[in-house]
């Protein structure tokens, strides 16, 4: 085993082929090319088969990288997909989007000194290979159980939950707001991090395995929740958060001051072939535009670099950290610098300028303080340092909140925490309404997709426990 294993000594990290900046700037399509078989072979050779494998301890999914990892490098990729899948419903997706420095990546052993092995890359590579040999097979349930799980929401936890559910053989219908399946997967994240059809390759592996979709239903809308609940025998809800942080301040209303997540679905859509009167209008399309964008997360990261797509005349990225204080993944804000952003650290908007419609923002210097009980510093504003920068497009990037679902689904009974996150049992994911589970973002807030993956997962393996509870009940009456 050893012999084929732990290269790292000889064999230095590659990541899949990047895309040169200027290319990249073109197109919306990912920026890193695809593994060749030989590559992603020997990469996953790097890998020293440690004794703890603090990468699997840093997987929110408990991934089983080491062996994977081993099978790849053996080139025995059918059992290595097999592997791989048996944790994770979505590994070509967690493999292109997951922070893995942050993660994995970022626990490898060997990433004193050697570099880590590229897991996420070998990763969404075992996985595509799965899908072109036609090793991915729809979802073929052993046994057909009557009960019914209604599932409001089809992003990464609604949709894990799901295929989790229906593996087991109960009936399942998603219900989603929009006219494509994904969540933010499809309308949130740009195509050059996920592409399109990898999304949608997924929806269509869902529908083959008997689970319902029915789209353009927003639940508290036209649908109601109370009659879901009477219609299905569980219902999980996974609405993610979609509240936007807003900017107060002189100006803050001006034409020309929009929404980070208006902003994505319109280019989004655009990719995806829809006609979108707003982009059309130029009101969310950067062209040509001198784009400003407020946040450092990874919202705005996805915006800056969705502008630089879009042809703006100049993209300037003003966060009131600094670059190692921001939320986002610094690897994005990496490919951000060398596709042309300016990133403007340690400054905060205090205005927004123009009569009618935004012509600038006039933003004032900040310093990091002593920090706080959380161990996070805090910022301050440095007095008489305002300077204003050129803007015709401003986008709000500032984080979201979780709607206020009690009053939306006219259910006051629905309890929250103190975030405004549904309340569910962290083990049997109830919510306060028998029989009403919750998963993904509305419980954990703004959250990263391979958590909501591992929350929807959990929380089927609890509906369906609570199943079982209420059939052994009966059988004892
Ligand atoms: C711009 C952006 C970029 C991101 N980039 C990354 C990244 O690179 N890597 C990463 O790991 N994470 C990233 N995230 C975070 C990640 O996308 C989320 O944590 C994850 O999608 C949460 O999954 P979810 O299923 O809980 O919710 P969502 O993906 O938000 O899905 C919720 C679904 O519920 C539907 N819904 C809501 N309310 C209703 C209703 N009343 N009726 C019917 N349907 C409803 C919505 O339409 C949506 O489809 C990003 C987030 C954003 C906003
Ligand atoms: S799911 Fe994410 S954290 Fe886990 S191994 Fe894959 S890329 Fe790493």
């Amino acid at each position: 085993m050893t012999e084929r294993m732990l290269k790292f000594i000889s064999l230095p990290q590659q990541t899949p082929e990047k895309r040169e900046a200027a290319e990249r700037r073109e197109d919306f399509n990912e920026i890193y090319e695809d593994f060749v078989p030989a590559t992603a072979q020997a990469q996953a050779s790097r890998c020293s088969q440690c004794g703890i494998p603090f990468c699997s301890v840093n997987c929110p999914l408990s991934n089983n990288i080491p062996d994977w990892l081993k099978l790849t490098a053996e080139g025995r990729l059918e059992e290595a997909y097999e592997l791989s899948s048996a944790t994770n419903t979505f590994p070509e997706i967690c493999g292109r989007i997951c922070p893995q420095d942050r993660l994995c990546e970022g626990n490898c052993v060997i990433e004193k000194g050697f570099e880590s092995v590229t897991i996420g890359a070998v990763e969404r590579y075992v996985t595509d290979t799965a899908f072109e040999k036609g090793w991915v097979k729809p979802i073929r349930p052993a046994r057909e159980l009557p009960e019914s799980v209604g599932i409001i929401g089809a992003g990464p936890a609604g949709l894990a939950a799901a295929e989790a559910l229906r593996a087991r053989g109960y009936q399942v219908t998603v219900y989603d707001r929009h006219d494509r399946v994904g969540g933010l997967l499809i309308y949130g994240i740009p195509g050059f991090k996920l592409e399109k059809e990898i999304v949608l390759r997924r929806w269509k592996w869902l529908e083959e395995g008997g689970i319902k979709f029915v789209l353009n239903a927003d639940i508290g809308g036209e649908t109601s929740f109370a009659a879901l609940r009477g219609k299905h025998d569980a219902l999980l809800v996974a609405t993610g958060v979609y509240k936007p942080r807003e900017i107060t301040g002189p100006g803050s209303g001006l034409k020309g001051i929009v929404r980070a997540l208006d902003y994505l679905i319109t280019s989004n859509r655009k990719s995806l072939g829809d006609a979108v009167p707003d982009f059309d209008s130029g009101l969310l399309n950067a062209k040509g535009k001198d784009v400003v964008v407020i946040g450092g997360g990874d919202t705005a990261m996805d915006c800056v670099r969705t502008a630089i797509r879009q042809e703006a005349k100049s993209v300037t990225c003003l966060y009131r950290r600094d670059r190692q204080n921001m939320p986002g993944s610094l690897r994005e804000v990496k490919n951000a610098e060398e596709e042309g952003v300016t990133f403007t650290w340690l400054a905060a908007p205090e205005a927004f300028l123009g009569d009618d419609t935004v012509t600038g923002v006039r933003a004032i210097r900040m310093h990091l303080g002593l920090p706080d009980a959380s161990g996070r510093q805090s910022v301050e504003t440095i007095e008489g340092s305002a300077f204003t920068v050129k803007a015709d497009l401003v986008i709000k990037a500032l984080g979201f909140d979780p709607e206020d679902l009690p009053a939306a689904f006219n259910e006051p009974g629905l309890r929250l925490t103190g975030w405004g996150t549904l309340k569910a049992h962290p083990k049997t994911f109830e919510t306060s309404l028998p029989g009403v589970f919750a998963a993904g973002d509305i419980v954990r807030g703004a959250s990263l997709v391979v958590w909501a993956i591992r929350d929807g997962r959990d929380a089927a393996a609890a509906i369906h426990h609570h199943f079982l509870a209420a059939t052994n009940v009966q059988a004892a009456e």
